[in-house]
């Protein structure tokens, strides 16, 4: 079975393609998709294979990762690209000045998409928000600590194997065993 992973991030294709090994042979593919808004990262992540497959008419899998911070009623949600992109990990930290509840969770929305039908799946990892430590990963990984660690500090093989990623593409894999 070859699927098409719509992405440009090379660690998510790695943590793709390592959990999806012997299973599915995995071709990545960068497109430019418009962004639907949606509050829940698996209807982002159906809109945007619905958006994948029209144009590419093979199956196809895309992802959206929200951050969920409690002090800040789970800003930034579905829109964590947009304020990793403006306001960044620092800018992050400054709006949490102050509180002392620092529990956030990523979840990341995947999607699988093709002729026959559309399936969503989703992971979830628990944690809290930190003064930066770490230099591996991407993204919000330094900020965000889970049992004493943050992402940024583990090899890219620890996160995979906790991560809400992983737990989302485990479900896929599961699904395509049975299907
Ligand atoms: P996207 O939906 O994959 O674009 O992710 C939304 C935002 O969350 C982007 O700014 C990503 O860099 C960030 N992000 C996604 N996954 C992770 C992760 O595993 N660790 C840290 N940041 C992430």
């Amino acid at each position: 079975m070859k699927i098409t992973f719509v992405t440009s991030n090379e660690h998510k294709a790695r943590e793709a393609a390592g959990i999806l090994l012997g299973l599915a042979e995995i071709e990545l593919v960068s497109l430019d998709i418009p962004e639907l808004r949606a509050d829940n990262v698996q209807d982002v992540a159906a809109g945007k294979a619905a958006y994948a497959y029209s144009v590419l008419q093979r199956p196809v899998i895309t992802d959206d990762t929200g951050l969920f911070i409690s002090a800040l009623n789970g800003f930034p949600g579905t829109c964590a690209a947009y304020v990793q992109n403006t306001i960044g990990n620092s800018g992050v930290l400054t709006l949490l000045a102050g509180y002392a509840n620092r529990s956030a969770y990523f979840e990341t929305g995947i999607a699988y998409h093709d002729e026959d039908c559309q399936k969503t799946f989703s992971g979830r990892i628990n944690g809290k928000i930190v003064l930066p430590r770490g230099c591996s990963g991407f993204g919000y990984d330094p900020i965000f600590e889970v049992d004493g660690k943050t992402l940024a500090e583990m090899s890219e093989a620890e996160k995979n194997r906790i991560s809400h990623r992983a737990i989302g593409f485990h479900a896929l894999r599961n699904w395509l065993c049975e299907k």
